[in-house]
């Protein structure tokens, strides 16, 4: 059977961390489905279909990734696309209580097993909701994102 996981998140801007993630995970996996959620409580600069197109980009010689957009829960995507896993990067302490709390979540509900992948140390401090700020005050903010997008 393949080893699916689904890589969630808003990716408002996908970043040069998250694209450490997808590298990372790919030697582990099977094929990763990069889903873009569409969270209510962010402030969003790109539509997720923007979002899903832009990413889609990076990846698009690559097989193993696939880029789509979801609006229900991260079990429900991975019910649809036959995942078992859950792939999330953990940057810092304040990450973890919340990757633990869902990832218990996920895997009571839904038996979908999280893994998560330490941050590079050099890409600790890079958030897409400060990459969105500097972008607002018209700074460049390309060190941040991957290189063709
Ligand atoms: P969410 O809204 O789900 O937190 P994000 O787009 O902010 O979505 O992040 C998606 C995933 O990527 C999360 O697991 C997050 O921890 C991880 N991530 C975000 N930034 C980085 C980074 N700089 N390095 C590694 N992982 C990151």
């Amino acid at each position: 059977m393949k080893k699916i996981a689904i890589f969630p998140g808003s990716f408002d801007p996908f970043t040069v961390g998250h694209a450490s993630i997808v590298e990372r995970g790919l030697p582990l996996f099977d094929e990763i489905v990069i889903g873009v959620g569409v969270n209510e409580s962010k402030r969003a600069h790109r539509t997720p279909t923007q979002r899903v197109e832009a990413i889609g980009r990076l990846y698009a010689d690559n097989p193993k990734v696939r880029v789509v957009a979801y609006n229900d829960l991260t079990i429900d995507l991975a019910r649809r696309e036959g995942a078992k896993y859950i792939l999330r990067g953990l940057r810092s302490v304040k990450d973890f209580e919340y990757e633990r709390d869902i990832a218990n979540m996920n895997d009571r509900l839904a038996g979908v097993e999280t893994i998560l992948l330490f941050t590079k140390p050099e890409f600790s401090s890079i958030s897409s909701s400060v990459v969105r700020e500097l972008m607002d005050f018209g700074k460049d903010v390309s060190d941040f994102l991957p290189h063709n997008s």
